[in-house]
């Protein structure tokens, strides 16, 4: 078959990226593909056809590969140029449920690789597929993984390790750092163009809107608040919300470091470089204002020909986001609880349990709400939980036990299994990788040996951006 590949972004933006062809991988061996995902798509391919297409090994027919420009706030620093230096998109492709991005992650080096090699390892390859499929499966916006091919080269990082690179597909790769690149060199034009790209592409009905701009800052505002309630809801902590990692689209974009919090601890850092907890399980909802922030800098020339009022327009938004997200959170809340439709106890009742269940599991608490014999082992001090539950009964009442089960995730991509299964995808096994993927595909059914949490022997986990 071939891919109808179409080049919109190229075509529409001239300048703003740099024609540039993946490595040739020397030996392409498929380590896992998205049938399911490829056949959504209307990609019917072989194994063989996706190990070279998805290795960079040879371009599928109609790719015209590119590397875009970001910039990007990297922990608070700004760094003007950064841009895809290990990633290539291969071109889009346009299916019944829209247009999306077919690009390469580890395929080789760019203009913008800076000192790095271009490359990734099987374990961060593989891991980046397992989380976004696990995302993808819980309903959470995400971009989604097509395949992972060995590349048959040895890489360095601390030791030598075996090469792979990644497919993903995305509704874009637009972030708050493409918007910033031109944004900082004083470039208003490409700045409006990205915008008009942004709006045609993913808010198509804002082209009618009084003010385009100022609706396309509240449509990614409204997405952004309503993904980082649902992180919030999964337990997730992405580790590295620079603004380069935030999606104009509103998927969950750029798996690095992150990883699902097991015992409940608001302050849980994973990633071995935040030091200051920058990226904290709860200071998500902080960075998401912070990171909006600088998406509306780069628009406020836009907004308003009298920069006084686009500066107040801007702000006026600004700080509409921290009572959206809450709203968001308290909706996502609701969910987890069981809870229908809507009281006004409902902020208490769901703050009241984090208070109580602070070093306790995070999944298996709201998975065992309803069982109360399954929830106590899940607690050192239960004295909290004794006085929450009857308040807790009465406002989810009758269902409540069936609702739980069907929005809290039985399964989630616990950090021992993951490690376990990379651990020997690494040393060539990739048995322990597809069952984990099979339970996290279908994370509402029980699966005893993927539910549990990690043995204490485990110790603190720790992730890496060494990707
Ligand atoms: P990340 O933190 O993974 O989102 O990456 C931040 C920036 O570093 C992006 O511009 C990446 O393209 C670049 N980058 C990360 N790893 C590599 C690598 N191995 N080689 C070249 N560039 C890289
Ligand atoms: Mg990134």
């Amino acid at each position: 078959m071939t891919l109808a590949f179409d080049h919109s972004y190229a075509r529409d933006l001239p300048g703003t990226f740099l024609r540039v062809a993946p490595d040739v991988a020397p030996a392409p061996r498929l380590l896992v593909l998205n049938r399911s995902l490829a056949d959504q798509l209307g990609l019917s391919l072989t194994d063989a056809q996706a190990a070279d297409w998805f290795s960079g090994a040879s371009l599928p027919p109609g790719a015209d590969p590119i590397a875009q420009a970001y910039a990007g706030h990297q922990f608070g620093g700004f760094s003007p140029q950064l841009g895809d230096g290990r990633a290539h998109l291969l071109g889009e492709i346009v299916t019944p449920q829209g247009r999306f991005d077919i690009q390469l992650k580890g395929s080789g080096r760019t203009p913008f690789s800076r000192g790095g090699d271009g490359k990734a390892a099987i374990g961060p390859m593989l891991r980046e597929y397992l989380i976004s499929e696990f995302m993808a499966a819980i309903g959470v916006p995400t971009t989604r993984s097509l395949a992972v091919v060995a590349t048959g080269e040895e890489i360095w990082r601390e030791t030598r390790l075996p090469g792979a690179v990644l497919a993903r597909v995305a509704a874009s790769h637009l972030r708050v750092g493409t918007f910033q690149f031109f944004a900082a060199r004083g470039d208003q034009a490409n700045v409006r163009r990205l915008a008009d790209y942004a709006i045609a592409r993913h808010y198509p009905d804002l082209a009618q809107a009084d003010n385009p701009y100022l609706a396309l800052l509240d449509a990614v505002i409204a997405r952004q608040s309503r993904l980082i309630a649902e992180w919030m809801g999964a337990g997730f902590i992405h580790g590295v919300m620079n603004t380069d990692n935030m999606a104009i689209s509103g998927e969950t974009i750029d798996y690095g470091p992150c990883a699902f919090m097991e015992s409940y601890a608001p302050g849980t850092v994973f990633s071995s470089i935040d030091h200051q907890g920058r990226y904290a399980y709860a200071n998500q909802p902080l960075v998401l204002g912070w990171n909006l922030a600088r998406l509306a800098e780069t628009l406020v020339p836009l907004l308003d020909p009298d920069q006084t009022r686009a500066v107040d327009l801007a702000n006026d938004r600004l700080t509409g986001i921290a009572g959206r997200y809450h709203t968001e959170w308290l909706a996502a809340m609701r969910r987890k609880l069981g809870f229908v439709g809507e009281d006004d106890s409902d902020g208490a009742i769901a703050n009241d349990l984090l208070t109580a269940m602070e070093g306790a599991d995070w999944t298996l608490t709201f998975r065992r709400l309803a069982d109360e014999t399954a929830l106590r082992p899940l607690f050192d001090d239960f004295t909290r939980m004794e006085v929450w539950l009857p308040r807790w009964r009465v406002r989810a009442g009758d269902g409540a036990a069936r609702r739980i089960a069907q929005a809290n995730p039985a399964v989630i991509p616990r950090n021992h299994k993951v490690e376990e299964a990379l651990a020997a995808a690494t040393e060539g096994n990739m048995t322990p990788f597809h069952a984990l993927l099979a339970a996290i595909q279908q994370p509402f059914t029980e699966a005893e040996p993927f539910m549990l949490p990690a043995p204490t022997g485990f110790g603190r986990y720790v992730t890496f951006c060494g990707t």
